[in-house]
């Protein structure tokens, strides 16, 4: 059989039907097989109408009396009839389900299922879904539910996937047999199952085969990697130790052990491809430092790639003041560099060792002599094209090694699937003397009570502080509290203080002006929009108000916050709500926990993968049946898969497997 026939192909499937399941993105026989169920409907015991209690019931019989009308508030319509078996009556309603006044024909049986409650002053069944009697196996009582996908409803779904029962028997195994069932079973019993169990059964089948494809498809990523050169960079134990014991501070034991990690890799002539994971203020930035001194050291280039030109530049002061005294030539590279050719011709002649910048790298006239280190700090803010840019900036066919740098952790279940068992180093220790950051949600009501005496010791003590604002401007439609307004009224509240603002559709210039009068202090309390997210360090910081809280991600508000607790002295993060409903579950994680790695694993099962990983950085990764929570499925998969590439001459065998995959390839790639 042709999985991968048009869905005209179906028995019962014209051309609007095919061109609805289009839309659908139902395209092919495949597609359709694959379309599951989102659940099953239990039609197992009925009860009679004349014994029905409020709350959740199944009931069969025949309907009749159907008509449709347009409620007073516009938008909502209200189909309604009457349900009867042979010991009672018992009126019918849905809302917005027009078609259900066609659905139904007055001869035959039906089981509905839903609520039966209260509304308008009689008792009534609300939007039940039904299916016809004679649909339902009589020995399980189970129909499936699909998602409905525009006319196509769940029951036309029940119709079309009947009349190819008997294609399923030629539905050939998708993978090695390396695990009990078939797959033309697994798709079966999910459409058709004889009991939840065997419906369960199919579901796991088909969520190991997702996962072996994609665990499958990141190792060959993996391998791709491998076959590439890179330079080696021979360990120059002397040298670095020299450059250490200059540092104002003592390592953590994590970020030598990082370091090390990331020499080890860099002496091999295949190409790093190395995670670097640290909570935020755990110290990554001076990993990526000595990894650059070592490069420079043996006279090779470094690129490090930020997201925003407040953290290229900062990232230069720094590295520039620690790197220069040991004769490694740094250079900033954003959009408002001046004299950009002139920089460009110094990076492409190799003059410059180090060089940090933005998006500004990766135009097409910026070329490097020697590219040997790529360095990649919140790499989750970068896309697979932009990280490929540079990448593919390494002269005469060589790879650089990468070293990716993020402080939304990866948790491990993702780490082995989507990315193919990465190498990672993970700082998990802090440097010595960093208090933990006290975090308070607060309601709007409760800023001048609670807040301002806080803000005003802050200020006192010679502390500076951050004050978050969603938007720029005040917009007469919202009711949020803009950056211009609030910077103005906190001027008004402490005269004495210096306040100023800082938002993204500032002028450079007027950017790193401002951030540089923060950095130094002249500024005591720093208004701005999510800008500053990223990677800002201004340890003297030790407050942070971060309004409209609510309408963050958990890993954006770790970040945030993240940018207090970077000193020695007691920080405070204030979470503040608008008040009208209870603060949200991830409010309250963050409230109780710091650990940038707890909170990433509870924004996993909060928020799925996609939402986090996939639009974020790699456009589609929609794992349909596998949940990512399921390790031990997981590591079978893994360990299945590493069994299968030891014989490579096998794969050409499985076509639709290495084709599935192309598409997982290149979603799942870190370079
Ligand atoms: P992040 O991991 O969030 O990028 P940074 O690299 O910006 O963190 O480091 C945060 C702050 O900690 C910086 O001010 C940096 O100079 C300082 N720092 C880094 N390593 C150490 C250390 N071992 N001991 C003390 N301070 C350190
Ligand atoms: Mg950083």
């Amino acid at each position: 059989m042709d999985l991968f026939a048009g869905v005209e192909e179906l028995k019962g499937v014209g051309p609007k039907t095919a061109e609805a399941l289009k839309k659908a993105g139902i395209r092919t026989v495949r597609d359709f097989f694959y379309n599951l169920p989102k659940d099953y409907e239990n039609y197992e015991t009925p009860t009679s109408i004349a014994e029905m209690r409020p709350g959740k019931v199944v009931i069969k019989g025949k309907i009749d009396s159907l008509s449709t009308r347009q409620a007073k508030r516009r938008r909502l319509s209200i189909t309604e009839g009457v349900i009867r078996d042979n010991t009672g009556a018992v009126k019918v309603v849905w809302f917005n389900q027009r078609y259900r006044a066609r659905q139904f024909s007055p001869e035959k049986e039906y089981y509905f299922t839903g609520n039966f409650e209260l509304k308008n002053g009689r008792y009534s069944l609300i939007s039940p879904s039904a299916a016809e009697v004679a649909d339902i196996d009589p020995h399980t009582g189970l129909s499936p539910i699909y998602v409905a996908h525009g006319a196509i409803k769940s029951h036309d779904f029940k119709r079309l996937i009947a009349n190819s029962r008997d294609k399923f028997a030629k539905i050939p195994d998708l993978l090695p047999t390396v695990r009990p069932g078939t797959r033309k079973n697994a798709l079966f019993f999910v459409h058709f199952p004889n009991s939840l169990k065997s419906a369960q059964g199919g579901r796991d089948y088909l969520a190991y085969e997702e996962l072996f494809e994609l665990i499958l498809a990141a190792k060959l990523n993996r391998q791709e990697n491998e076959k590439l050169k890179a330079t080696e960079i021979p360990f120059t134990a002397k040298k670095i130790k020299d450059f250490v014991a200059d540092l104002p501070f003592k390592l953590t034991g994590a970020q030598r052990l990082a370091a090390w990690e990331i020499f080890q890799d860099m002496e091999k002539n295949t190409p790093m491809n190395r995670l670097l994971q640290g909570d935020v203020g755990s110290g990554k930035t001076m990993v990526a430092a000595l990894a650059a001194y070592e490069a420079a050291i043996q006279g090779h280039q470094t690129a490090l790639l930020a997201p925003t030109a407040i953290l290229a530049t900062q990232h230069y002061e720094g590295l520039n003041s620690t790197l220069s005294k040991f004769d490694v030539k740094v250079a900033l590279l954003t959009g408002a560099t001046k004299k950009k050719d002139d920089l460009k011709k110094q990076i492409s002649s190799g003059k410059i060792d180090l060089v940090i910048g933005t998006h500004a790298l990766l135009t097409d006239d910026t070329e490097f002599r020697d590219l040997t280190l790529a360095i990649i700090d919140e790499q989750h803010r970068f896309g697979v094209e932009q990280r490929q840019k540079l990448l593919l900036k390494s002269p005469r066919g060589l790879a650089p090694h990468l070293l990716a740098m993020t402080a939304t952790p990866i948790p491990r279940s993702l780490q082995l699937t989507i990315f193919g068992d990465l190498d990672v180093s993970i700082l998990n220790e802090m440097p010595k003397g960093r208090q933990p950051i006290v975090t308070k949600i607060l309601t709007e009501l409760e800023i001048r009570e609670s807040l301002y005496p806080n803000i005003q010791e802050t200020l006192a003590s010679g502390s500076q502080a951050y004050w978050i604002c969603k938007a720029i401007d005040d917009d007469p439609r919202t009711e949020t509290t803009s950056v211009k307004s609030r910077c103005a009224k906190l001027q008004r509240d402490f005269p004495g203080a210096q306040i100023d603002f800082l938002h993204g559709r500032m002028k450079q210039a007027e950017k790193d002006a401002v951030m540089e009068r923060f950095s130094k202090g002249e500024i005591q309390m720093l208004v701005s929009t999510t800008v500053v997210e990223v990677g800002v360090d201004v340890p003297n910081a030790t407050l942070i108000v971060i309004e409209n809280s609510e309408s963050y991600g958990l890993a954006q508000l770790h970040q945030l916050r993240g940018r207090v607790g970077r000193g020695s002295k007691a920080s405070y993060c204030y979470l503040v709500t608008s008040g009208d409903t209870r603060p949200s579950q991830r409010l309250r994680e963050l409230e109780k926990s710091t650990d940038g790695f707890h909170l990433a694993e509870v924004d996993l099962k909060l928020r799925g993968p996609g939402e986090i990983y996939g639009a974020l950085q790699h456009g589609a990764l929609d794992l349909r049946i596998a949940t990512l929570s399921d390790t031990k499925l997981i590591h079978r998969a893994q360990a299945d898969v590493q069994k299968f590439l030891q014989h490579p001459e096998k794969m050409v065998k499985y076509k639709e497997l290495m084709n599935g995959i192309a598409r997982y390839q290149q979603i799942t790639t870190l370079n």
